[in-house]
């Protein structure tokens, strides 16, 4: 935790000391009828309005036993990592049990998983459920986690939370994204997170999840998590963490010339070096990805970035300091990544790389 966090020295009784006659004071992460069914409808019907969300657990919702016991790491989390279904944005809403029974069924039967990937599941009429079987007893415990299967590398350190719907052109509806909010501030107190720690998928992972209008709302969801955490902050404290730009086909400019120096700097053939994301540069992620293990999206995100970007000498010439020069010599370059007082260190490392490409 930074000297400076907002939420430092948040305590769970200050929180609900606040939130007793207020807005937040109806955090209430409790099964509402353990061992037994909750109705979505009277859910809703209950909520006073997001304040209060309520889980339905995995007995609540009726799921599957995992496939093989899950496992409970005896450590907290060090980040939210934010996902959405990709899935239709229907008007005709499935009840929450038939959605996360769905979900389930597809982690489990298609992909091979124990049980559902995610931690938690909001629908897009704001309801929340439980994913994976103990996430709710090990959040409400403050202490463990478990071991989610949502963002390879980050699962054995993140919680992860499923949006139902697709934000890549429409945000998600207000009752669902205020959900979100309660329950990233919650998971924040129960565990001693930040709220700059909470990431979206891509910036993790070459992905577009989840959707571009929902990760723009990252910065703002952070925000507002600090105020709720602590009420007053001043929210130009609340910094968002340094990640990577998500660059795919018919994208233009500096970041994408950056990264075609940088994929001729790791020896892929056939990418020419021109700032345009065509099919060229596709096909030469594809075979950066393949030789790394990565899944083939043809995109570049947190995935590739780090292993894309490596450290650059000033001097050193190449396919890689052109890739510096690049993001240098155009206006996004510096102005995105210098900033007041900054000047390009002699080796261009991951931090540095960040802020040339804006996104440190
Ligand atoms: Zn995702």
């Amino acid at each position: 935790m930074g000297r400076n966090d907002p939420s430092r020295g948040v305590s769970r009784r200050g929180l609900l000391g606040v939130a007793a006659g207020l807005v937040v004071g109806g955090v209430l992460l409790t099964d509402p009828h353990p061992g037994g069914r909750i109705d979505p409808v009277a859910a809703r019907a209950v909520l006073p309005g997001p304040a209060r969300p309520r889980v339905l657990s995995c007995t609540g919702w009726r799921a599957r036993d995992p496939s093989e016991p899950v496992t409970i790491l005896a450590r907290r989390p060090s980040k939210i990592i934010v996902h959405h279904t990709a899935t239709r944005n229907r008007d005709d809403p499935l009840a929450l049990s038939t959605l996360a029974r769905a979900i389930q069924d597809f982690h489990m039967d298609t992909n091979g998983w124990i049980d559902s990937g995610h931690h938690f599941l909001i629908n897009r009429q704001g309801l929340l459920a439980e994913g994976r079987h103990r996430s709710l007893e090990t959040l409400l415990g403050g202490r463990r986690m478990v071991e989610g299967t949502h963002c390879p590398d980050q699962n054995g350190c993140s919680i992860g939370i499923e949006n139902e719907g697709t934000y890549t052109e429409s945000n998600p509806p207000p009752g669902q994204f205020a959900v979100l909010r309660v329950l990233c501030a919650f998971t924040c107190l129960q565990y001693g997170l930040r709220p700059g720690e909470i990431y979206g998928h891509r910036d993790f992972r070459d992905t577009a999840c989840p959707g571009d209008r929902l990760y723009a709302l990252l910065p703002s969801l952070r925000r507002s998590v600090a105020r709720l955490l602590k009420p007053g902050v001043d929210v130009r404290t609340v910094n968002s963490p340094a990640t990577w730009p998500l660059l795919r086909i018919a994208d233009r400019g500096p970041q994408v010339l950056a990264a075609q120096h940088l994929l001729r700097a790791a020896g892929v053939p056939g990418v020419v070096a021109d700032g345009q994301f065509g099919r060229a540069t596709v096909d030469g992620v594809y075979d950066f990805q393949r030789r790394h293990g990565l899944e083939l999206t043809g995109m570049i995100g947190g995935g590739s970035w780090p292993l894309l970007a490596v450290p650059v000498r000033r001097g050193q010439g190449g396919e890689a300091e052109l890739a510096v020069r690049a993001l240098l010599s155009t206006g996004r370059g510096p102005a995105a990544g210098g900033g007041q007082g900054w000047t390009v260190p002699d080796t261009v490392a991951t931090p540095a790389w960040q802020r040339l490409l804006g996104t440190g």
